[in-house]
């Protein structure tokens, strides 16, 4: 089921008061529903010491919505300066930040390490010689190629740019106690808006039985693993909800197995973006044209720069017409933009009810990898975001992007010289 019926409920009474006060297009963000998710995923995986999640900036990269994150005594996964930056400015330090980049520049090295560090989690076996100053406390990132098969977003491990193979991943460790290392933590991420909850408990037995290697070998007591993000939320009304109580549940026993044989055990970490936040917004968009060709087409003020992944991965993002949610859907549209690409669609071909000028349409699970996978093509600009208080307040956590934003990258002190002269 996309969307909660609690947070429709919370919304859709407001809806057309907060679209004539903010205007559409615009993302809104449900407080109440990501604080659940937040202390739902504590209170299920409290029978692991030092669980920690460190929700993945990149999937809402939103001050406002990292501070709710803080709050909750999450930390970041970061992997790019500028969200270092912002993870910074909320008062992160150290190991509140996870920073997992891949095809790590030198400019990132530096910077991860200013202000306190970072965990620094560790691509590749080739980086061990390009980190500056190596930290005492390092991570891999982990590939395991063909022991497992992938799934569809993240797609094979073998064909994964991610990661340290299963051959290297012992003298990566080797490598890192001779610069000096001597804390450890094992990183790994092989699924993607995963929904099958024994996937991942196989991630995190996966990864515990490495540390039992990589111990063998090295004598390293593990202080941590991480078993990335990944889990998956339902999209589409038919399919079920990823299985999360169970899930817990069967992972807590294999740190208690663990621990049991080993008479230690590492802290669990994860890094969920998706899982935390995706149904918890939504992108409200109103009709403003009609079109009746070859095909029904609704045209929104909204367009694929707001959200990407119906048209980056043919993603279903399920559709009410706001007051229309229990009519019968008895007409089949195309649902589209205006950006100058026939994969501007937000759907295809859907049975909806009958939509009419100016009406609203809410579509669902835009929390995650929504708003942030914007971009300008065509002169499409991003549209504003807001967030759902848990006292009924509305308030604006970014604002529209406007022409001025456009042209900024073009406004610069002129720079020319000729080569050669
Ligand atoms: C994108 C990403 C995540 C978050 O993925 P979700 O599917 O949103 O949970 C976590 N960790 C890393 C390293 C990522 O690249």
């Amino acid at each position: 089921m996309p969307m909660s019926d609690a947070f429709k409920q919370r919304l859709f009474n407001a809806l057309p008061e907060i679209a004539a006060h903010y205007g559409t297009p615009f993302h809104i963000y449900d407080e109440v529903g990501i604080r659940e998710t937040g202390e739902h995923l504590k209170q299920i995986f409290s029978g692991i010491d030092g669980f920690r999640e460190y929700f993945a900036v990149k999937a809402l990269p939103n001050k406002q919505i990292l501070k709710l994150m803080k709050e909750m005594g999450f930390g970041f996964d970061c992997s790019s300066i500028p969200e270092l930056i912002m993870s910074r400015e909320l008062g992160a330090t150290t190991e509140d930040i996870m920073f997992t980049s891949n095809n790590t520049s030198p400019e990132e090295f530096a910077f991860a390490e200013q202000d306190g560090g970072c965990i620094l989690n560790l691509d590749d076996i080739s980086l061990i010689d390009k980190v500056p100053n190596f930290p005492e406390l390092i991570c891999f990132r982990y590939n395991p190629g063909p022991r497992r098969t992938g799934n569809i977003i993240i797609g094979n491990p073998v064909e994964a740019k991610y990661g340290v193979t299963h051959e290297q991943v012992v003298d990566a460790y080797r490598q890192a106690q001779a610069r000096g290392a001597k804390r450890f933590g094992l990183h790994t991420m092989v699924a993607s808006n995963e929904l099958d909850y024994t996937y991942m408990v196989e991630t995190a037995r996966m990864v515990l039985s490495l540390t039992e290697l990589v111990k063998q070998e090295l004598g390293i007591e593990f202080e941590f693993v991480n078993i990335g993000g990944g889990f998956g939320i339902p999209y589409r009304p038919d399919q079920a909800p990823l299985d999360i109580d169970t899930l817990a549940k069967e992972i807590t026993e294999q740190f208690d197995a663990f621990k049991a044989k080993n008479g230690f055990v590492p802290r669990m970490y994860m890094e969920s973006g998706r899982f935390m936040t995706g149904p918890h917004g939504c992108l409200v968009t109103k009709a403003i044209n009609f079109k009746d060709t070859y095909r029904n087409y609704v045209g929104v003020d909204a367009c694929m720069s707001a959200l990407m992944r119906p048209a980056l991965y043919e993603a279903y993002h399920h559709i009410d017409v706001l007051g229309k949610e229990d009519a019968a859907k008895d007409m089949t549209y195309d649902v589209v933009g205006s950006l100058c690409e026939n994969n501007d669609k937000f759907a295809v071909q859907r049975e909806l009810p009958k939509i009419e000028q100016d009406d609203l349409l809410v579509i669902h699970d835009s929390g995650a990898h929504g708003h942030a996978m914007g971009f300008q093509y065509n002169g499409r600009l991003r549209p504003q975001e807001l967030l759902l208080r848990a006292d009924g307040r509305v308030e604006l956590i970014r604002r529209a992007e406007t022409v001025a934003d456009y042209f900024a990258t073009q406004n610069y002190t002129p720079d020319a010289f000729t080569p050669g002269a």
